[in-house]
């Protein structure tokens, strides 16, 4: 009886409740502070921060399991990058126009095509702009013809 009587000192002595209560509060400090990334990543990632938190909070390892399966895999300023950059790359590739007739790379006012010779725009008889070919109104001077 000696040995059980021993252990049992060894978890009722102030030694043992102070280590006990030492590892609860750095286990409440990480889970806390688990939470909160959870919490800073899911808003980045445009998912609802606060919802996650609370998953997190009431499931503690499952729904941060659930969290990592089901978040979004990008962050909101990455694809927002990602799609300027793809604006900005068609916006290029629309300003280098090609001629319909020979494909050769043609300003967006020249009215006739230099390689081909197609008539690719008419200039305004008042302002003399250049026009499609098919506008039967200046959308500059408004003279209509
Ligand atoms: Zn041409
Ligand atoms: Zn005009």
């Amino acid at each position: 009886m000696d040995f059980i009587t021993s252990i049992l000192n060894f978890f009722s002595s102030p030694v043992f409740k102070m280590a006990a209560r030492l590892l609860i509060l750095f286990l409440l400090i990480l889970w806390a502070s688990v939470i909160y990334w959870v919490y800073r990543d899911a808003e980045k990632r445009g998912a609802i921060g606060i919802y996650w938190a609370a998953v997190i909070l009431f499931f503690n390892v499952f729904g941060l399991i659930v969290y990592f399966i089901l978040r979004p895999p990008e962050y909101v300023a990455d694809v927002q990058e990602r799609e300027l950059e793809i604006k900005m790359k068609e916006e290029m590739i629309n300003s280098r126009k090609s001629c319909s007739g020979c494909r050769q790379p043609i300003e967006l006012d020249f009215l006739v095509c230099p390689y081909c010779m197609k008539k690719l725009k008419k200039s305004c008889p008042v302002c003399n702009r250049p026009l499609n070919l098919n506008w039967t109104i200046c959308p500059y001077c408004k003279a209509s013809f």
